[in-house]
């Protein structure tokens, strides 16, 4: 999806809609993209990326598509384990947070975009361990029990 967010133009540093955008390549790349049409000098800039978005136009997605969570469904243990394995090579995460992803299960394990969730679940799922991919629900109460929090991805 695409929106627009007003940032300074790169070129004459005037306010200028820019266009923040990600999804997930057929391919099952994550790819996030910018895009500027300065209605003060004219540039336009087209630009695309692989990975984590930086922070704010992360936080920018989120506000404008929702938080997404990453459930894995009640599965036996080695199914937890390989969901860990996934996750641990995928965000190239660390022991500890290996660890709370793995008492975290059967449950939400991470939340963030809706790209970057279906990015993950696609994985897991790759990997036999049933998931899904669910907007956060504000009337569900709450904020979510969550294995790992997004704060930390993104520049
Ligand atoms: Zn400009």
């Amino acid at each position: 999806m695409m929106s627009a967010i007003l940032e300074p133009c790169p070129h004459c540093g005037n306010l200028t809609d820019t266009g923040v955008g990600q999804y997930l390549r057929a391919d099952g790349v994550l790819v996030w993209s910018l895009s500027i049409h300065c209605a003060s000098c004219g540039l336009v800039q087209e630009s695309d990326d692989l990975g984590f978005p930086p922070k704010r136009y992360r936080e920018y997605i989120i506000r404008q598509e929702g938080l997404w969570m990453l459930v894995v469904v009640p599965t036996e243990k080695s199914g937890r384990a390989r969901a860990g394995l996934i996750m641990k090579q995928m965000l190239s995460l660390d022991t500890r947070d290996v660890a709370r992803l793995l008492k975290a299960m059967p449950g939400v394990i991470w939340q963030g975009t809706k790209s970057e969730v279906d990015w993950l679940c696609r994985r897991v799922s790759q990997a036999g361990v049933d998931c899904e991919s669910r907007l956060w629900n504000l009337t569900e109460g709450g904020p979510p029990e969550i294995g790992l929090g997004t704060s930390r991805f993104g520049e």
